[in-house]
């Protein structure tokens, strides 16, 4: 099987050139200009015009998970096409076990979800609860023969996911030792607790609440505290979904007195704001996610921390879950609903439009943030997150000029709102493939659920901040 890219510009983290790429069997295998196909089976693409990148990666996607006595809407079927429509090949999901319960035992079932129904490959992280000799022995094992090198921890969802001081500690201490990137949900836990407790019994119940039980200075103080277990420990953490200026001067300030620090970000908080979860009629329980949609002068600020490279990723916290259905479960209690925005689909459209077109960032750094930087931090890389020669064809040939309205109407989500209702987009994924096979063609779906692969990962290779 071969594939022949012609006459595109290539785009990676640190080069832009036109030229041709050729893929037999599952890697690149040559990069020039005129390259010819090798037989006659070769299928030929033209990508004049276009623009190719490599095939972007999601670092943060929740294609399963049980929550809040209910699940994320997507299969791994229906969330890897989404990610493929939208430029996305591979995508890391988060093993979510029970509380105190059995590692081996969840890393089964997230296979069982997944194994031979996804038409990407894809990867897990595992969370962490709790800690003691049963679950370090099962996190050894895991990371050495499961190839899962990263955990997750919560410092908020007290008395569900939250993790204890102690049980952080220890689990920072492990993460050194086995060189495993820590990802953390940053918010203090308690006043989360407390202020939602508040504002109930004031009967401030609507979901324009939700923000005042979580604000930025409860964020800030989340990412405070990771970052002092981290200092004293030496651990590699990475800070999901940052969203304001007081969480950002927190990493910032950490990695500057030399923590072992990343940050990630997501469209929704470069994009949307506070006044989203206000609207009326409890449709701003759509815009319900933790931590909460931001006050828009954020946005400013974000952007800026990504093409200056104090935010390191863009990821999408996809977590699907039905307006009609599921968020009406705290139509009388901002506190019961679900939690999240879908967006695996809208990623990379949404940052080339909102991103590349309004010149916040440049080409490079839409590739490294969206790709190239989350296969480096989470041993990816170089199979996955950049062009060149050995590297696994996942590769997006995107046309810059094709117009398009997101809408629930048309996107591939498995969810019945889109939170990027009516905006306008550039660009999109005309052709995806993953491990040299055609996906995606003319924008349309072409893949199948057997051939998505689990990614069993290498050890983070990570670099010191800059
Ligand atoms: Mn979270
Ligand atoms: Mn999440």
């Amino acid at each position: 099987m071969s594939l022949l890219i012609r006459g595109g510009e290539i785009i990676t983290a640190d080069s832009r050139f036109i030229g041709d790429l050729l893929c037999e069997g599952e890697t690149i295998s040559h990069i020039g200009e005129h390259l010819t196909p090798p037989n006659e089976q070769t299928t030929v693409i033209d990508a004049r015009g276009k623009y190719v990148f490599p095939g972007f990666v999601d670092p943060h996607v929740h294609a399963y998970l049980p929550f809040c006595g209910t699940q994320t809407k997507d299969t791994y079927t229906t969330a890897s096409r989404a990610a493929l429509l939208g430029g996305t090949t591979c995508f890391i999901d988060f093993i979510s076990p029970e509380r105190y319960g059995n590692l081996d035992e969840a890393l089964k079932r997230w296979h069982e979800k997944s194994r031979g129904q996804s038409a990407c490959d894809y990867a897990f992280h595992m969370t962490v609860t709790h800690f003691d000799e049963a679950i370090e022995k099962q996190l050894r094992r895991i990371v050495r023969e499961e190839g899962i090198t990263s955990f997750k921890v919560y410092l908020a969802y007290k008395g569900s996911n939250g993790i204890e001081d102690a049980d952080l500690f220890q689990t920072l201490r492990l993460a050194r030792e086995l060189n495993v990137l820590v990802t953390a949900h940053c918010e203090n836990e308690t006043l989360v607790d407390q202020l939602q407790k508040q504002l109930l019994a004031q009967g401030k119940t609507g979901p324009e609440w939700h923000y005042h039980s979580r604000p930025p200075c409860v964020e800030a103080d989340g990412v405070h505290h990771l970052m002092t277990f981290a200092e004293l420990t030496g651990a590699h953490v990475y800070v999901v979904h940052t969203t304001c200026a007081e969480a950002l001067h927190e990493l910032t300030a950490a990695r500057e007195r030399g923590v072992h620090a990343w940050g990630e970000t997501c469209p929704q908080y470069l994009l949307l704001d506070q006044t989203y979860a206000e609207r009326p009629h409890f449709e701003g329980a759509k815009y319900v996610l933790s931590p909460p949609l931001r006050a828009k002068h954020n946005q400013e600020i974000l952007w800026r921390a990504l093409s200056q490279g104090e935010l390191h990723t863009v990821a999408t916290d996809h977590a699907p879950t039905d307006f009609a259905t599921q968020k009406a479960m705290g139509r009388n209690d901002f506190t019961r609903i679900t939690n999240g925005v879908p967006g695996i689909q809208d990623r990379i459209n949404l940052l080339y439009t909102y991103g590349v077109e309004r010149g916040l960032l440049d080409l490079h750094r839409l590739v490294e943030l969206a790709a190239t930087q989350p296969a480096r931090l989470f041993g990816l890389y170089p199979a996955k997150g950049t062009i060149q020669v050995g590297s696994d064809a996942d590769l997006v040939v995107y046309d810059p000029n094709y117009p398009s309205v997101i809408s629930a109407k048309t996107h591939a989500m498995n969810v019945d709102y889109n939170a990027y209702e009516g905006m306008p987009l550039k660009g999109r994924a005309d052709t995806v493939t993953v491990r040299g096979k055609v996906v995606v063609q003319a924008g349309c779906f072409v893949g199948d659920f057997t051939h998505g692969h689990y990614l069993a990962r290498q050890n983070t290779q990570i670099e010191i901040p800059r």
